[in-house]
């Protein structure tokens, strides 16, 4: 090899393990306050083909900008232009951080060290994201951190009936074309947690129409059958012949409207899918293409379950960014989680946390592009 090329050549491979490190531009500015008079932060991270918006009101991811296959960048999450659509939010929980304990909990009740906690039913008969004010509707206290942001949340001992006083931090920081979202928390009593992120994806750009044509694999042999109310029979069930198998990847609306009971009930995708992976390793969650931009979501986490819902409960009351409506199925999520209802199903993995132990999670959403 020439000399002037073998020295461009080693400089290259200098640059290339510092480019997987590149370091995120983070930013703060005001972003209102609610009706109480507390402020609300807003922190842009700039990296490495993204930039993600994230607001200290309920820890929500409020922009992810990416670009599609020829450079053209998009916001791929649903949300509002300012703070009031969302303290206005029809129970959508757009980017939320949704807890003390994330998806549902049966009748509003659980037992824990033998004795019956009682929370507000704010979904028919049961609990949904933590009760009437949880953790998507509080202000977290902000705090910047090499490439991102730290959040934190002291929950007091029998907020929405929940046990012991729960701290919570959320750490959102880019890696290159990636949104990592690490979760801890401890508590002083027992207690059950499921900590989740509730961003809607669509992959076409947020207001480009329903998600129907996203082209989703999940890597789950089982799910949680549920009921009517959406609460989990407790059976762990092969998802092989039915059109909940995502395994192959397949596009949302090719099996959508089925004649299936689960579709049925859940008037769409709404289900826990049990991840293949191992619970506390990295492992996949799902992969989502979208066939005319070429994005493409892949989810990894620590967590057992993933609930995709594919946006069935949108119904156009969602005023959202630039002026778009969000319709049915206009977005879908991928909530990394425990499974619902946990704390009545002791076969479920536990959702139980002791003082002295620290809950740990992460989930990151990489985005990339195909041809
Ligand atoms: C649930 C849906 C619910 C939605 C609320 C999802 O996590 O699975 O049933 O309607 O949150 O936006």
């Amino acid at each position: 090899m020439h000399i002037k090329a073998l020295q461009r050549f080693c400089l290259f491979l200098t640059l290339v393990p510092l480019a997987s490190h590149l370091e995120a531009k983070v930013t703060k500015s005001a972003f209102g306050s609610t009706p109480d008079g507390t402020k609300v932060e807003i922190y842009t991270l700039e990296g490495d083909g993204l930039k993600v918006r994230v607001m200290t009101y309920g820890a929500r991811v409020v922009s992810i900008e990416v670009p599609d296959r020829n450079g053209k960048v998009a916001d791929v999450v649903l949300g509002y232009d300012s703070l009031e659509g969302y303290l206005h939010d029809p129970k959508t929980y757009f980017g939320a951080i949704v807890g003390r304990y994330g998806n549902r909990i049966g009748h509003a009740t659980f037992i824990l060290d033998g004795k019956r906690y009682q929370l507000p039913a704010n979904d028919a008969a049961n609990t949904l994201h933590g009760g009437l004010v949880g953790f998507d509707k509080l202000v977290w206290k902000g705090q910047e951190i090499p490439n991102g942001v730290e959040l934190t949340l002291v929950s007091p001992d029998g907020d929405q009936g929940f046990p012991g006083t729960l701290t919570s931090h959320v750490r959102y920081t880019l890696e290159p074309h990636a949104l990592r979202i690490e979760y801890t928390a401890t508590t002083d009593k027992d207690t059950v947690l499921n900590l989740t992120n509730h961003s809607y994806f669509n992959l076409a750009g947020e207001g480009q129409g329903d998600i129907l044509k996203h082209v989703v694999m999940i890597p789950a042999d089982r799910y949680t059958p549920v009921d009517s109310g959406l609460i989990p029979t407790g059976e762990l069930a092969p998802l092989a012949g039915t059109p909940l198998d995502f395994r192959k990847a397949t596009a949302i609306g090719a099996r959508i409207n089925d004649d299936n009971e689960q579709l049925r009930l859940g008037k769409g995708y709404d289900h826990n899918y049990v991840l293949n992976g191992k619970m506390g390793a990295m492992h996949e969650a799902a992969r989502v293409e979208e066939p005319t931009t070429g994005r493409v979501l892949t989810v990894e986490t620590t967590q057992p379950g993933v609930q995709f819902y594919s946006g069935n409960f949108l119904d156009g009351t969602a005023h959202g960014k630039n002026g778009h409506v969000y319709g049915l199925r206009t977005g879908f999520c991928l909530e990394t989680q425990h499974f619902p209802d946990s704390p009545n199903h002791p076969k479920f993995p536990t959702t139980e946390l002791k003082p002295g132990e620290t809950y740990h999670q992460v989930t990151v959403f990489k985005f990339s592009t195909a041809k």
